[in-house]
């Protein structure tokens, strides 16, 4: 069966980057009928938090994206490391280095100064004598010397690395005990069953020192997608500014899991010249194979562009239910569909619809000057009292075209342009110029608001 896993370290939120190597990890096991397994690896106690972890957990429970079993957390695992160090240990295949601190400074600055790769010396490599008093060792695995270690790379193709330019017996275990991290990272995709690895291409110089302790335990060795790295547009290593940023803050934007994710899996990733893609497409037609090999670019008007197509296109229930985050709760609002219908096409993210729709559940309080002076000359004000007059006269008004007919009336009645009627009627209504139709708006205040806000106005004018 195949394994996938998503194996964040909890320093900080989930950012962008991350969230797409998960995101590609679960559609490739979901594709094969598989599994996609989550490890927190949280061995970095100063550095690691448990908010941080939350907060991976709360993105992923809004992106929908369910993982597979337990989550299993590095932190409890020490026995687990302990015992495969001690197994290295037994087999000759690692060793106790005493180096001091001191000595491998020293080391270091001579093969500085000599122009050498700075690297351990194999001092305690095949030490038989009696070690140093007063040093806790640390424990190095003996790495091979000579000969290649080829990374097998579903996106990069072969990688092949020459042990003697890369590879020392470097530590697995520190003095006080405690796992590094390539050690306890290949243990722990061994014990998990994971035979596929997505990450960053970041981690592409990690994979042969893990491949030494797959080597060196007997374990297979998975398959790994190292995945190019997101740039911005000027093909600079995303930052904050360019949209790097916690996962969280795209739902506090106003963006919709679906869009999120649509444009995530598009970043490095294609199927013909196809740009929407429903959870179930994306988990019927990704393929690790079609991963870009270079750095894909982060575009935030496309973003927005998905963003919109998702809120067009979603149900005004669906919709109803993703605003109310945003502090606008439609169910008991009557003409819920109305607005939304009138609105959902003029929004880019959920936060604009919720902040479109509430300025036009909210009687204005002041108007637009600029507009005012505009739409307020003239007959203004007998126009909007022959308007409200017809209003009073309508038995029934529920329907934008109820109110347009009347609109139609007062029109040809007083005979002035729609403009004339227009105009004053929408700085009534919105307070300002712009906005949807208004047959539509005074449908969604209905009638009682309707007059609330032009006897408002008039009386402001
Ligand atoms: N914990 C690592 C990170 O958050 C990922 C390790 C891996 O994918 O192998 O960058």
């Amino acid at each position: 069966m195949l394994i996938t896993r998503f194996a964040p370290s909890p320093t900080g939120y989930l950012h962008i980057g991350g969230l797409r190597t998960a995101l590609f990890s679960y559609l490739w096991a979901k594709k094969n009928n598989g599994k996609f397994v989550l490890r927190i690896e949280d061995t970095d106690k100063a550095r690691n938090s448990k908010e941080a972890t939350d907060a991976i957990l709360e993105a992923f429970e809004w992106l929908g994206l369910e993982h597979d079993g337990e989550i299993v957390y590095q932190s409890q695992r020490d026995e687990i490391y302990a015992g495969y160090i001690k197994e290295l240990l037994e087999a000759g295949k690692a060793y106790k280095c005493y180096m001091s601190k001191e000595e491998l400074t020293q080391l270091r600055e001579t093969q500085m100064a000599n122009n050498e790769r700075t690297m351990y010396n194999g001092k305690y490599r095949d030490f038989e004598g009696t070690p140093p008093k007063g040093i806790e060792p640390v424990i190095r695995i003996k790495a091979p010397l000579s000969g290649e270690i080829i990374v097998k790379d579903g996106v990069k193709g072969d990688v092949s690395f020459k042990a003697e330019d890369i590879l020392d017996d470097f530590v697995i275990a520190r003095s006080d005990g405690s796992a590094t991290y390539n050690f306890v990272v290949t243990i722990d995709d061994h014990l998990m069953g994971i035979n596929e690895v997505m990450r960053g291409d970041d981690h592409l110089s990690n994979t042969p020192k893990q491949i030494v302790v797959y080597e060196a335990l007997g374990f297979d060795v998975p398959m790994f997608y190292h995945v190019p790295m997101i740039h911005n547009s000027a093909g600079k290593k995303l930052s904050k500014r360019d949209g790097a940023t916690d996962v969280m803050a795209y739902k506090e934007m106003g963006y919709t899991p679906q869009a999120l994710l649509n444009f995530l899996v598009r970043l490095g990733w294609s199927h013909g010249d196809q740009e929407i893609f429903s959870m179930d497409e994306m988990k019927t037609l990704f393929d690790p194979q079609d991963i870009n090999k270079s750095a894909s670019i982060y575009n935030t008007q496309k973003l927005d562009w998905l963003n919109a197509h998702y809120i067009k296109n979603s149900s005004n229930t669906e919709l109803a239910e993703l605003l109310s985050p945003y502090g606008l709760v439609l169910t008991s609002h009557d003409k819920k569909e109305i607005l939304l219908d009138v609105l959902k096409d003029r929004a880019k993210t959920l936060k604009e619809l919720a902040e479109l729709t509430k300025e036009i559940l909210t009687t204005p309080s002041s108007y637009d000057e600029k507009a005012v002076k505009k739409a307020f000359k003239g007959d203004a004000i007998k126009i909007l009292n022959a308007f409200g007059a017809k209003i009073t006269a309508t038995k029934e008004l529920h329907l934008p075209s109820d109110y347009h007919t009347l609109m139609e009336q007062v029109v040809s009645e007083m005979e002035i342009g729609f403009g004339k009627i227009g105009q004053p009627l929408r700085v009534a209504l919105l307070g300002k110029m712009s906005g949807p139709g208004l047959d539509s708006v005074m449908a969604i205040l209905g009638r009682d608001e309707t007059m609330i806000r032009i006897a408002n106005a008039i009386s402001a004018h």
